[in-house]
């Protein structure tokens, strides 16, 4: 069984151990720093009670305000949100946001609720959480959560302080306070951060053969990305099932497909292929963008791809990424390859709290030169270090960050 907090904390303590951390501070940064568990009764539509369980967690909020996302999820525990929290303090020292990593959320199935049950519930997390504001803890979107949920979260959060904040809340609408560019962010700089891999290896992107695992938020933005640079996109998956086209598939009618029938599977002109065949297809480029764990010591031997771009968080076991290191494939991590939302995040709080608000241009541009300096940060660390790991070279910054901060302050 995958544990994700036990994958997470010995990245972190491999990364420690190659950057020679201070021990202290490695004590420190082996547990989240603030750790809240509440219980939610929400009245339902029928007048009956059912009580949710709800989390938040601060990892360490040495570099700035802790910030992320609000997963709903029928099997979110706490335990999660600590290894969530932990990656996100990372992506954010490593792209150099003034951040620390949060992750919160509800046990629960959005889809056992009615519309009006999960605005409530949506709200009744801001109230018992009572989160202090945009210079401690940032809530944002995750799995479960989009632009309205954090709408609701938004106006809860404001009816509660007596004032308008925007900065208290990220993903949000724009019409209320949030930025353009939100949705797409993440996809979109899952394909930025591939192009400097391409670049640097020498990789031709033209015709190159792509496979990708999830076609939600991220996984059908990326996609689109690589069809339109040229790439051929040859394989893409949802939690039912697959397909496949040898010539490339035709993203854009896929996505309309998805939309009408809820499912990428029976799309016209295409082979059906489960999640197992997909990750085994022989490709140039694997885009693992749904789940954590589904790449592990069972199936790296038989993994055929060049470059392995991890949209997902922590979709490669540590087994399995030694095993693919080995093999020479080249591994761009999660926490560069996904990082696109936190830079938008970033950027969504400068607008909030200073009310200026960018055209989309200028919030793509900043979007891709932050997520490529983080990426050639990682690149140089590596190669300082003299690891063939980008993982390391990213985590070795970030946690260089975060010990310096805390040394500035004092804290070890
Ligand atoms: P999403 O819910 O929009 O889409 C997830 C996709 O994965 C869906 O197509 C779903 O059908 C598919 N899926 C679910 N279970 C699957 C399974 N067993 N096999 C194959 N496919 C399966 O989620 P998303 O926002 O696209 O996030 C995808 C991943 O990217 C997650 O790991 C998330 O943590 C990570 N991520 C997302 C963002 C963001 O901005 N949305 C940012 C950073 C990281």
């Amino acid at each position: 069984m995958y544990d994700f907090l036990e994958q997470s904390t010995r990245l972190m303590h491999q990364a420690a151990e190659v950057a020679e951390l201070d021990p202290a501070v490695v004590e420190l940064l082996s547990a989240p720093g603030r750790v809240v568990s509440f219980r939610i009764p929400l009245k339902m539509d029928d007048g009956s009670c059912r009580i949710f369980d709800a989390y938040r967690v601060r990892y360490n909020d040495a570099l700035g305000p802790s910030r992320d996302g609000t997963r709903i999820s029928a099997d979110l525990d706490v335990e999660e949100c600590k290894a969530l929290a932990l990656i996100m303090s990372v992506k954010h020292a490593a792209g150099l946001i003034p951040a620390g990593g949060g992750k919160g959320g509800i046990t629960c199935n959005p889809r056992e609720l009615s519309k009006l049950e999960f605005e409530r519930l949506c709200r009744a997390y801001i109230r018992y959480l009572r989160p202090s504001g945009p210079d401690y803890d940032v809530l944002g979107a995750d799995i479960g959560t989009d632009l309205q949920s954090m709408a609701w979260m938004l106006d809860e959060y404001e009816q509660i302080s007596g004032r308008h904040a925007p900065a208290a809340i990220n993903d949000k609408p724009p019409i209320i306070g949030g930025t353009l560019g939100g949705y797409e962010a993440t996809g979109r700089g899952v394909f930025d951060v591939f192009r400097e891999a391409a670049d640097e290896t020498g990789f031709e992107i033209n015709g190159t053969r792509v496979v990708v695992q999830g076609f939600g938020q991220v996984g059908s933005v990326a996609a689109q990305m690589f069809a339109e640079a040229g790439c051929r996109v040859i394989a893409i998956s949802d939690s039912r099932g697959g397909v496949y086209c040898e010539e490339g598939l035709d993203v854009a009618a896929l996505l309309e497909h998805k939309q009408q029938s809820g499912r990428v599977a029976d799309f016209p002109g295409t082979t059906p292929l489960t999640n197992t065949e997909l990750l085994e297809t022989e490709c140039d480029v694997l885009v693992p963008a749904a789940l954590q764990g589904v790449i592990t010591e069972e199936n790296a031997p038989n993994i055929r791809t060049q470059l392995l771009v991890e949209a997902a968080n922590g979709p490669t076991t540590l087994e399995a990424d030694a095993l693919l290191m080995e093999r020479g494939i080249t591994i761009v991590p999660d926490v560069l390859a996904n990082a696109g939302s936190v830079h938008l995040c970033q950027m969504e709080r400068t607008q909030g709290l200073s009310d200026d608000y960018w055209d989309l241009e200028t919030i793509n541009r900043l979007r891709r030169k932050r997520l490529v300096g983080g990426y050639r940060a990682a690149v140089n660390t590596a190669a300082r270090y003299n690891l063939a790991s980008a993982r390391l070279g990213a985590w070795i910054n970030a946690l260089k960050r975060i010990e310096e901060a805390i040394k500035t302050r004092g804290w070890c």
